[in-house]
Order: C-alpha cells, then sequence, then structure tokens
C-alpha cells in the first residue's frame, strides 16, 4: 500500500510524479522552514525565481530552462503549503472541466479576454 507522506514513484529516475505527490514532498523537504520564513520572504524567492525563468527564456539557454521550470513550480508550490492550499484540488476547481472564461475544454474566449 502506498504510504501517503511519500511519493508514488518508486524510483528517483521515475517521470511520473502527481502535483498532489509533489505538493507532499515539497512540505516533507521545506515544510517547516518555509513555515519559519512566512509567507512574505517565500513570496520574494518565488519572484527571484520567476525573474530567473524569465532571463533563461529570454536567452534562450535551452540548458536552464528546465531547471527553472521546475524552481518556479516548487516556490509556486511552497508558497501554497504555506497558507494552506491544496494545489490540486485548487487547480481542479478553476481548471479542470473546462476554460473558466467560457467553460469549453479548447478556449473560445476572443483574444483581447486573458484566458
Ligand atoms: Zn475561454
Amino acid at each position: 500500500m502506498s504510504n501517503p507522506n511519500e511519493p508514488t514513484s518508486s524510483s528517483p529516475s521515475s517521470h511520473s510524479l502527481s502535483l498532489t505527490d509533489f505538493q507532499k514532498l515539497i512540505e516533507k523537504m521545506y515544510g517547516q522552514k518555509d513555515r519559519e520564513r512566512g509567507v512574505e520572504g517565500t513570496f520574494m524567492w518565488f519572484m527571484e525565481e520567476v525573474g530567473e525563468l524569465a532571463t533563461a527564456l529570454r536567452e534562450g539557454r535551452a540548458d536552464e530552462l528546465e531547471g527553472e521550470f521546475a524552481d518556479v513550480v516548487a516556490w509556486l508550490t511552497t508558497m501554497a503549503n504555506v497558507v494552506g492550499i491544496d494545489l490540486t484540488q485548487a487547480i481542479y476547481k478553476k481548471y479542470g472541466t473546462g476554460c473558466p472564461g467560457c467553460q469549453k475544454l479548447v478556449c473560445a474566449c476572443p483574444p483581447e479576454e486573458k484566458p
């Protein structure tokens, strides 16, 4: 049986990791430090990582893109842990059944609208 505190992947080379498992992994690795730092400090680190992703995208540094995407998702997940948001639930509620703007699976919102 699976342990709810462990990722379901059985080996480090597995390429399957659910968002739920990732959020639990981040909690296990960083949860205590994250709560001590608080939401303001965590948000600053998140924004720094977003800036690094922007740099990697702008400079076309393909070798660094993977890592920067991973960092941004990791810090976003950390922030969700600090404020007690279940990311899987949040994403499913908002996007799980289609575009939040037009409710379609393939967005049909006019191009001038954000979605
Ligand atoms: Zn739409």
